[in-house]
């Protein structure tokens, strides 16, 4: 049977997450392994929104069961900033392109100057549609802290300043192997393997 699953998302680094997850369930490819361009505009309030909006466009573009991940990061003491907007933080006023990581954290540590409360919540919301429209989805979070001084090298977006507590380490110190357990992503990925399980 055809188990092809698109993932709607040409970053190496979420399909190999996705096949490590839900490998056993279907053979996850990429747009453009599926030979599909879809790139919809986000323009939803929440992970959840961009998510389906995503995952909706690929599974019309491929005719296959097409998946999404939106993904972020939720500051307490900014109020929720840079939710949605996390890829575009420094873009202001355009929010069609991305800013680069070096921007955007340069934007996250001036914006905390001053803050006591320092907690953050990394959030994914992943949402699985299949080409009749029907759609089962997931959401996933990771607690932890922003710190002032950028630790660590490996990761990208926000690692360096996003501590886990727990391990006293931040994103961008943790061992890939750790990260990929611990994340929003693996969470929300371990939530949507749970109910297609359930479903089946
Ligand atoms: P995306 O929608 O999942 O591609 O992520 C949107 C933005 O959120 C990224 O460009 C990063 O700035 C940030 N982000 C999401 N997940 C992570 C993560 O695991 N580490 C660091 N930054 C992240």
């Amino acid at each position: 049977m055809d188990k092809i699953l698109v993932v709607a998302s040409n970053n190496k680094n979420k399909i190999r997450e996705i096949k490590q997850i839900l490998g056993d369930m279907f053979d996850p490819v990429s747009l453009s392994e599926a030979g599909v361009v879809s790139d919809p505009e986000e323009t939803g309030k929440t992970f959840l929104e961009n998510a389906i909006i995503k995952a909706r466009a690929a599974a019309e573009a491929s005719g296959k069961p097409s998946v999404a991940d939106d993904s972020g990061l939720c500051v307490f003491a900014l109020d929720g900033e840079p939710g949605v907007y996390s890829a575009r933080y420094a873009c202001e006023g355009d929010h069609t392109a991305n800013s680069s990581d070096e921007a955007n954290n340069k934007k996250l540590v001036s914006k905390m100057q001053g803050k006591t409360d320092r907690r953050a919540v990394f959030k994914s919301a992943i949402a699985l549609v299949y080409p009749d429209g029907t759609m089962v989805t997931a959401e996933g979070e990771c607690p932890g802290v922003i710190i002032d001084e950028a630790r660590g090298t490996n990761g990208f977006g926000y690692d360096p300043y996003f501590l886990v507590e727990e391990y006293n380490k931040t994103f961008a110190e943790l061992d890939g192997s750790v990260k990929n357990v611990i994340s929003h992503r693996a969470h929300a990925l371990a939530a949507l393997r749970e109910k297609l399980t359930e479903n089946n």
